[in-house]
């Protein structure tokens, strides 16, 4: 087949058809004009008329067709040129560049748009080899090219760059057949179309490609990361989720297993849950509570107090976070049950909620008031044990002021009888007497108040006025033992909030422990008992009663705080222990040091009273 064109190529075979019928017509009547002339003239004279003329009718015959036929022959050839005429125009004007070449490539023939790609005139281009305008660095592929086409008789495609006639590049396709001219000679017949843009726009998508690839690239690996991330926050999540899961089983066990009530307002007070252990404190089922007020829980008093339970969430709940604070609680059944009750405040889809562990405190309580009881009582006990010890002392102290009475009275009785009776002198006289009686007094008056049995009642006081009214009653025991008392008192000390009949007992028992330790001691040895008072590190009022007496053997140590331990042969040896236990009852503490033949000191504190402004102490 043409590759140039297929329309020549098919112009070419009609115009073949056309003149092989010609040809046969010739031959035959060559042949009937042969037969005739290879008759001689004597055949011919031999002839009749008629048959002469039946040849000579159909001779004209044929030359009428002959010249018919020459006659479509021609118009044949006209329609021919005027077709080739049109296609060579085609060929000229076609986009394509049509070349042939002979088979060592050189230009034969080309269309205009050859000529331009390659920049010079078709003229000029005959005879030129088109490897000469084909780049340096395409030359290879441009021999290939040549050679399969030559050698192998097929069809080829090339693509390469060319340098035209200008000096310019760019970059062509070529389609090349090898065919056979008229003289049989083989030529080659190429087409060539400009793909410099067709190229551009390759190169430019390539590089699209390429960047997008990257983008892509680059998108899959962050997605990829992205992926990985999500995979591990969602692994994350199912593990927390898990652990909800579990600690919501944990904690909903606790809560009904819980011995504790728990129960869980809104800011309206309306109940929103309540476990089983309810029922044992207040007596009701949590169905009966859940959805009605957390008033119902409050006695009457608060009820009273707090009419609009907001104002109870503000000005209470804070101070029930987080701390056990003792409350009361209403019963079914109206009775008032003390509870001990911590807050927990917790935010659900942005409601504020409290959640309350309440604690039937009503066994506790009454535990305690039993252990105020008894210590009540053993305290009572062990005051009149003590005041039993300290009697001699006593009567001698009172005797004292009595002694004194006695000799103001006489004295008045001598001055009477005397007649010399002075009236400032006399009032002078009774006004003694009178302060005597009243010293006497106050002596039984405290010892009394010391014995009697009583409630505890608690006031705010201060230490060193406790200090000096113990030591008042021992004042004569210290004379006759022969001890100095020293008092380094502290100034500025805080109030304590204490019974203080209590406190005294536990200063008394602690001197009257001190004045037994100088006992067996020989009578040269200096006896020095220290009193002081001070506020410790942790801002506790704190007391301490120092002697320089026989001290406590290492053996006898742990054992002297405990009830019933004694090394007096009269003793009872719950001094101590009740004084331990006064003491802790106030919320502070009793301990002491001691080294065996050099002394002991006792010490004990006690909290400051609560919003108790320190004051210059007498
Ligand atoms: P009691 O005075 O009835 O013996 P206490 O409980 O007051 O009971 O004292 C227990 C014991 O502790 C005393 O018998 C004594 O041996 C010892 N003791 C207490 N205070 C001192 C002290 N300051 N010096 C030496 N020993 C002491």
């Amino acid at each position: 087949m043409n590759l140039i064109n297929p329309l020549i190529d098919k112009d070419d075979k009609l115009q073949e058809t056309a003149e092989n019928l010609m040809n046969k017509h010739r031959e035959d009547i060559r042949k009937k004009a042969e037969i005739m002339l290879g008759k001689t003239e004597t055949d011919i004279a031999r002839m009749s008329t008629e048959v002469i003329q039946k040849l000579l009718f159909e001779f004209q015959v044929h030359q009428i067709e002959l010249e018919l036929q020459n006659e479509e022959l021609n118009r044949a050839h006209r329609e021919l040129s005027i077709s080739r005429d049109r296609y060579a125009q085609l060929f000229n004007l076609s986009p394509l560049g049509y070349l042939t070449l002979n088979i060592k490539g050189s230009i034969l023939n080309a269309n205009l748009a050859a000529a331009t790609l390659l920049g010079c005139s078709k003229e000029k281009l005959i005879n030129r080899k088109l490897g000469e305008f084909i780049n340096p660095a395409d030359q290879n592929i441009f021999y290939f090219f040549l050679r399969d086409l030559t050698t192998k008789q097929s069809d080829q495609t090339l693509e390469a760059r060319i340098i035209n006639a200008d000096k310019l590049s760019s970059d062509i396709e070529c389609h090349a057949s090898v065919r056979y001219n008229e003289y049989n000679k083989p030529e080659i017949w190429l087409t060539m179309n400009d793909i410099t843009e067709r190229n551009k726009a390759k190169a430019t998508i390539v590089a699209l490609n390429a960047q997008l690839e990257e983008k892509i690239l680059a998108q899959t690996q962050d997605l990829t990361v992205a992926n990985t991330q999500l995979k591990c926050n969602i692994d994350e999540l199912n593990y927390s989720k898990q652990q909800i899961r579990e600690r919501e089983a944990r904690l909903n066990s606790i809560f009904n297993a819980s011995v504790e009530g728990i129960i869980t307002i809104d800011t309206a007070g309306t109940i929103i849950s309540a476990n089983a252990a309810i029922k044992s404190i207040f007596d009701y089922f949590p169905d009966e509570l859940i959805g009605q007020s957390i008033s119902k829980l409050m006695p009457i008093p608060e009820k009273k107090q707090f009419p609009n339970f907001k104002n109870f969430l503000q000005s209470q709940i804070p101070e029930f976070i987080s701390q056990v604070r003792e409350v009361e609680g209403l019963r079914k059944d109206g009775s008032v049950v003390p509870l001990d009750l911590s807050v927990a405040e917790f935010t659900m889809d942005e409601e504020r909620y409290f959640t309350g562990v309440i604690r039937d405190v009503s066994s506790r309580k009454l535990q305690a008031k039993l252990d105020k009881d008894h210590l009540e009582a053993l305290a009572h006990v062990t005051r009149l044990g003590l005041m039993g010890e300290m009697a001699s002392g006593i009567a001698h102290e009172v005797n004292q002021p009595l002694a004194a009475i006695s000799s103001y009275t006489q004295a008045c009785v001598n001055l009477i009888s005397a007649g010399t009776l002075d009236l400032r002198q006399l009032t002078k006289i009774l006004e003694k007497t009178h302060n005597e009686a009243i010293r006497a007094g106050q002596i039984i008056h405290r010892m009394r108040e010391f014995v009697k049995s009583r409630k505890i009642y608690r006031s705010k006081v201060y230490v060193n006025a406790l200090v000096k009214d113990a030591v008042s009653l021992c004042s004569s025991d210290f004379k006759q033992s022969n001890i100095k008392v020293q008092y380094e008192l502290a100034k500025k000390l805080p109030l304590i909030n204490v019974d203080k009949v209590q406190i005294e007992q536990v200063i008394l028992n602690l001197l009257r422990n001190s004045i037994e330790a100088f006992k067996d001691l020989p009578p040269s040895l200096e006896r020095k008992l220290t009193i002081r008072t001070y506020l410790n590190d942790n801002d506790y009022v704190e007391v301490a009663v120092k002697d320089n007496g026989k001290g406590i053997a290492e053996s006898e140590r742990s054992k002297v705080l405990t009830p019933f331990f004694t090394t007096k042969t009269s003793g009872m040896g719950m001094g101590l222990s009740i004084s331990r236990s006064i003491v802790e009852a106030h919320q502070g503490v009793l301990y002491f040091n001691t080294r065996q033949k050099k002394g002991s000191t006792f010490y004990f504190t006690l909290p400051p009273a609560q919003n108790a402004e320190s004051n210059d102490d007498e």
